[in-house]
């Protein structure tokens, strides 16, 4: 991990319609860390996720990327950038191939010149995904589309990757298969900010995390600490 910040996020409030989701959220991304976004259903995390990759505009605050402003940018342009989003939900395109699937993720203009290098990449993270390229995505399993998913958000090309809730629904085993791949991500140069229902298990796979409670962040710190800290302990491990 380098000292570098990648992403800085500063006093975002955002809104759906009048319906304010975020009050006053900032926080900072080192290079290559993991990083978690822990909080019950509804505080916000999707919502912060969405307004980082641009798909919502926030009404105050900004988001600066590598030092340089990205908070009024479109999607695509963030895209371009280097950040990937993998939405909740396995939002494959089950009437298409593997291989179909991801390289629509590929069209990005930073990611088109390095396509070959990274279906290299997915294909040794996700050996399966090789496997069974020519077959429709409908036919995979759930833990095969979440890896077809996260696969398809490499072939960006990314710098920065935001994963929502990407265990959902899953078996243990297939999870724990995941956060390995999280780290190889890493490792490979990949910044992570994810999502997960699960807090004990987000403490457990983050280096750092950011607690939203009703659109505010109300803790944050090196997971370690905060997996001791006893308003985590009460309200989250029913300590
Ligand atoms: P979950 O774990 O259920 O996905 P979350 O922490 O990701 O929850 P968000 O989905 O970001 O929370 O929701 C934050 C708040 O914004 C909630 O009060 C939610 O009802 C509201 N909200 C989310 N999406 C919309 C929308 N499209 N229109 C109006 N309100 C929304």
């Amino acid at each position: 991990m380098h000292e570098e910040t990648l992403l800085n996020v500063s006093n975002l409030d955002t809104f759906y319609g009048g319906i304010q989701a975020l009050w006053n959220v900032s926080l900072e991304v080192k290079h290559e860390e993991i990083v978690a976004l822990v909080g019950a259903n509804g505080s916000g995390k999707s919502t912060l996720l969405d307004t980082i990759s641009g798909l919502i505009h926030p009404a105050k605050g900004g988001i600066e990327f590598e030092g340089k402003s990205i908070t009024n940018l479109d999607p695509f342009q963030i895209v371009d950038l280097g950040i990937s989003q993998v939405p909740e939900g396995r939002r494959i395109f089950p009437d298409l191939s593997v291989l179909d699937n991801l390289i629509l993720g590929s069209y990005n203009r930073k990611a088109r010149s390095k396509k070959e290098q990274n279906f290299k990449m997915v294909y040794e993270l996700f050996p399966i995904l090789k496997e069974r390229k020519n077959q429709l995505a409908k036919t995979l399993s759930g833990g095969e589309q979440q890896m077809l998913v996260l696969g398809r958000g490499l072939m960006s090309d990314p710098k920065l990757m935001l994963l929502d809730e990407m265990s959902l629904g899953l078996a243990p085993i297939v999870i724990d298969e995941l956060y390995m791949v999280l780290r190889e991500i890493r490792s490979r140069g990949i910044t992570v900010i994810f999502v997960e229902q699960n807090v004990r298990r987000s403490l457990e796979e983050a280096d750092r995390a950011y607690i939203l409670e009703a659109g505010h962040i109300v803790l944050s710190g090196n997971a370690a600490d905060l997996r001791e800290e006893e308003k985590v302990k009460k309200a989250y491990f029913g300590i």
